[in-house]
């Protein structure tokens, strides 16, 4: 689902979703989001940020409210996208205005992989014993401190999310 005013902007991305394969429908008020997501199957949502009736944050955070749907927003400002990250609104990615349309469909493609758990760090040759803090990859021993094996096991457990700081500072200590 695409989540955009721009119209022009929302058809390319349309376009470029389709020849990858994909269903892509688009919605441009923010306040007929609730009501389409309710009646029908969604995999993944392409939110924009400034929209007429209700903005991108609020809506990506109703949808975090109730479900784990894939959610990657986009912005018009670089800078933006650090206060996002500081607003832990629990998007998947984030994607800066001006964007390449191809650039979208990879992204969407990892999130997607990212989500359905076909993605697994072991089909990148690593492997993480979290009993012992051993890392391997391609069965060489990383070396790695505990707070390193740490870092790497929550990274690796999301590939390609954005974590802000604090979120990761959290999950390192929380575990001990
Ligand atoms: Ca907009």
């Amino acid at each position: 689902l695409i989540i955009e005013d721009e119209i022009k902007l929302a058809t390319l991305l349309q376009d470029y979703l389709v020849q990858s394969g994909f269903e892509a429908d688009i919605i441009h008020d923010g306040l007929d989001v609730e009501a389409w997501l309710a009646s029908n199957q969604t995999s993944l949502v392409l939110l924009d940020l400034m929209l007429p009736g209700k903005n991108g944050m609020d809506i990506c955070k109703d949808i975090r409210s109730h479900s784990q749907l894939p959610v990657i927003m986009i912005t018009a400002k670089v800078d933006e996208i650090d206060r996002l990250l500081g607003l832990e609104l629990g998007a998947d990615d984030y994607i800066c205005k001006p964007f390449s349309p191809r650039e979208v469909v990879a992204r969407v493609k990892a999130v997607l992989r990212r989500s359905d758990g076909t993605d697994k760090p072991a089909d990148r040759g690593l492997l993480l014993d979290s009993d012992t803090y051993k890392a391997t990859i391609h069965g060489n021993d990383l070396h790695l401190t505990a707070v390193e094996f740490q870092l790497l096991k929550v990274l690796s457990d999301q590939p390609g999310r954005i974590f802000s700081r604090s979120v990761l500072v959290d999950k390192i200590y929380s575990d001990g």
